[in-house]
């Protein structure tokens, strides 16, 4: 069962397509935490943009939620893309997003997703600063972009401007000082991106896309082909499930208890990172710790450098730990715990993970409140998500009217608490209740319409660099993993070099 909408011109010509299919829903509830979209794609005859929402899964690979393909590239456009995709997913909000930087898909992303951080993409400002910067004025600008501690004060900004004779008719550095909150390493420090800066995400997506894609390709074509890799992408997730479900990580004889604990919970992915926090906790010692009632600070410091210091909170229920919070914010912002905390729990001898530590989206049981079952390489959805579907969108409504009052309110939870279910319901485990709210689905494939739809009419991009498209027999171009130019590697790139 699909999820699919699309509009049409006066004659009849495809103008907006959106489209996402259950197991991208699935993917979405379980990873739709950060969501890293972009439209500089265009790989169809009809030179229109392609936008996928693309994000990453519990083994650190890219997963796809949705895909569209407009006609244009205007606010209004980009909110119908944002409204189509909230509608497709419950409603459910990303608690974050990472784009390119187009101005109407920031307008778009304010009026439809104001509550989800939105920065943008280091790779994209990477780009457009060759564009609008001298070579000379490169370096001191991406230490404003990169740097954690460079708040960009007016003060920074207006020594900037002078010391390189900025002009106020540089409209990009302009706006680029506007929305510096958006992407200066100073401001989005702390926020939740899982460690994402850039839209490698959907880099890596397209570059998945484009290895057989031709320019002229049919948009019936390239939604065919789209659907291959989305296949292929998931036998390979299979196969990770599969291969970490029965093996565990490699930790030494000596590991600590909890590093072997969190070798059964992480996925080996994730792990991997847990190990790397691990090893870094080795520099850090407890040197003291303040009790409050159930708070308990610890204070670490490094062991060669005891001026570095780190001041942790942990608070206890019955002398079991329930929160951590460091200032570095790496579990919050990267759902993994840092080597801070690491550092406390070898001090306390944890012989466990704490569950406060464990994010469950890097673990095996990212997906476990509703299995999908698969059959071959294709997704069937289940009758009861669909009842589920029916009550939660009609629930959703009722409920948010009835908490208007504290009447309705009390009345509407007693006759929920009191509702008598047949006995064939059954009751739920546990794991399927920490699984929060499920998103509802949508039976679009029950085609009523059945209107013609035309080729859409081919379009000149806005602006937004065009991707070179590598055709089948054409000879591959080595391109630079650093600034992205072709025909040079890393090691002989003058930006990564300087
Ligand atoms: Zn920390």
């Amino acid at each position: 069962m699909e999820f699919f909408e699309y509009e049409m011109n006066d004659v009849s010509s495809l103008t907006r397509l959106f489209w996402s299919d259950p197991q991208s829903r699935i993917d979405y509830e379980a990873f739709g935490d950060v969501v890293v979209f972009d439209s500089t794609y265009r790989v169809n005859k009809y030179n229109l943009p392609f936008i996928p929402f693309v994000g990453v899964n519990h083994h650190g690979s890219t997963v796809i939620f949705a895909c569209a393909i407009v006609a244009d590239e205007k606010t209004s456009t980009y909110e119908w893309i944002l409204r189509q995709f909230l509608n497709c997913m419950g409603q459910k909000h990303p608690k974050s997003l990472i784009t390119d930087g187009d101005n109407a898909m920031r307008r778009a992303i304010t009026s439809v997703m104001p509550n989800s951080d939105h920065r943008l993409c280091t790779w994209h400002i990477e780009q457009n600063m060759g564009r609008h910067l001298h070579q000379d004025m490169i370096a001191d600008f991406r230490v404003l972009v990169m740097h954690p501690l460079i708040q960009m004060s007016r003060r920074k900004w207006d020594e900037f401007k002078f010391n390189h004779k900025v002009s106020e008719d540089n409209k990009w550095l302009m706006r680029m000082y506007n929305l510096r909150k958006k992407w200066a390493a100073a401001y989005t420090k702390g926020r939740f991106f899982l460690g994402m800066k850039s839209n490698q995400r959907s880099e890596s997506l397209n570059s998945k896309l484009h290895r057989y894609l031709d320019r002229k390709l049919t948009l019936v074509l390239l939604v065919e082909h789209y659907e291959h890799c989305l296949s292929r992408m998931r036998h390979r997730e299979a196969k990770l499930d599969a291969k970490s479900s029965q093996s565990v990580s490699f930790t030494a004889s000596d590991a600590s208890e909890f590093e072997k604990d969190a070798s059964h919970v992480f996925t080996p992915a994730a792990f991997k990172k847990v190990k790397l926090e691990i090893c870094k906790s080795m520099d850090w010692e407890v040197i003291d710790s303040i009790e409050e009632d159930s708070l308990v600070r610890y204070v670490i410091s490094r062991k060669e450098n005891s001026e570095k210091m780190k001041i942790l909170s942990c608070t206890y229920v019955d002398s079991s730990l329930q929160s951590i919070t460091c200032p570095c914010q790496k579990l919050e912002c990267e759902c993994i715990p840092c080597d801070h905390i690491f550092a406390v729990l070898h001090f306390l001898k944890a012989d466990a993970i704490p569950l406060c530590c464990i994010m469950r989206r890097w673990t095996m049981k990212a997906k476990n409140a509703f299995y999908s079952d698969r059959y071959g390489e294709t997704y069937h959805w289940s009758d009861q998500m669909e009842r589920y579907r029916k009550l939660r969108s009609v629930g959703n409504e009722v409920l948010f009217r009835c908490s208007m009052t504290e009447e309705n309110t009390d009345k509407v939870l007693s006759m929920l608490v009191n509702l008598e279910l047949d006995e064939t319901c059954g009751s739920v485990g546990n794991e399927e209740l920490q699984y929060s709210h499920v998103l509802a689905q949508s039976k679009r494939t029950d085609i009523e319409r059945s209107a013609t739809v035309h080729d859409p009419d081919q379009i000149m991009p806005k602006g937004a660099p065009t991707k070179r498209i590598r055709g089948f027999m054409e000879k591959r171009v080595i391109h630079c993993g650093y600034c992205h130019a072709p025909g040079h590697t890393i090691r002989s790139c003058p930006l990564y070099l300087r």
